[in-house]
């Protein structure tokens, strides 16, 4: 299973909460990336300068992981997505994996959003310093101004929410992932989830079309 959206528009959560119900390890490139780095691998070597920079890391160095990864036995009856693939390029890859390792995966998640209301989300983001609970200036503010309600502590605005790096994200989404969308579409393989619900209901539907699918 993949899941298809831009920055922002909950695929982490999701994918968790699905990987955990239908227990499928959740894969995201940047934990491989992160075990690359930290087990000091060559394509670890490779991405770890990259990855400092905010560069992104180039196709062949995020396949060779994709591949290793799931070519480990916890993916034997099938894996959940998150931020992957992430251009045609890697798609087309992906699937050619899939087919190498005999996994043909059945479902992709196009998690849609209202592009407004995304960067106010992703914007109107406030993080306590102490510990880690999230705010929202727009949708849940806390009591006083730039302070935690749970401990007190300051809440900071950090640099990755700031509308010209979210505007960044967003359009190299557009410009790279997007073509993604039409491509599963025409092959039948796309869902489209309203991912502006709340996260339970966004999960409530995903489970739907899942359960759906299952069925002989
Ligand atoms: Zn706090």
């Amino acid at each position: 299973m993949i899941l298809l959206g831009p920055p922002g528009a909950g695929k982490g959560t999701q994918a968790q909460r699905i990987a955990h119900r239908y227990r499928l390890p959740h894969l995201s490139t940047g934990d491989m990336f992160r075990d690359h780095i930290r087990r000091d691998t060559s394509l670890g070597r490779k991405a770890k300068p990259l990855m400092a920079h905010g560069e992104l890391v180039p196709d062949d160095i995020v396949l060779g992981m994709v591949e290793d990864r799931i070519a480990q036995p916890d993916c034997d009856n099938g894996f959940v997505f998150d931020g992957f693939p992430r251009t045609l390029t890697q798609a087309e890859d992906l699937e050619r994996i899939c087919r190498q390792h005999h996994y043909g995966f059945t479902i992709v998640l196009h998690m849609v959003v209202d592009p407004g209301l995304l960067m106010r989300r992703l914007t109107g983001r406030r993080i306590c310093k102490a510990g880690g609970h999230i705010y929202n200036v727009y949708d849940r503010p806390p009591k006083r101004e730039g302070i935690c309600d749970e401990d007190g502590s300051e809440l900071i605005h950090r640099q990755d929410d700031t509308e010209g790096v979210i505007s960044e994200r967003l359009a190299a989404y557009e410009r790279q992932t997007r073509p993604l969308v039409d491509y599963y579409k025409a092959q039948g393989m796309l869902s489209a989830i309203d991912a502006m619900a709340d996260a339970d209901a966004v999960t409530a539907s995903i489970e739907k079309i899942l359960d759906k699918a299952e069925a002989p």
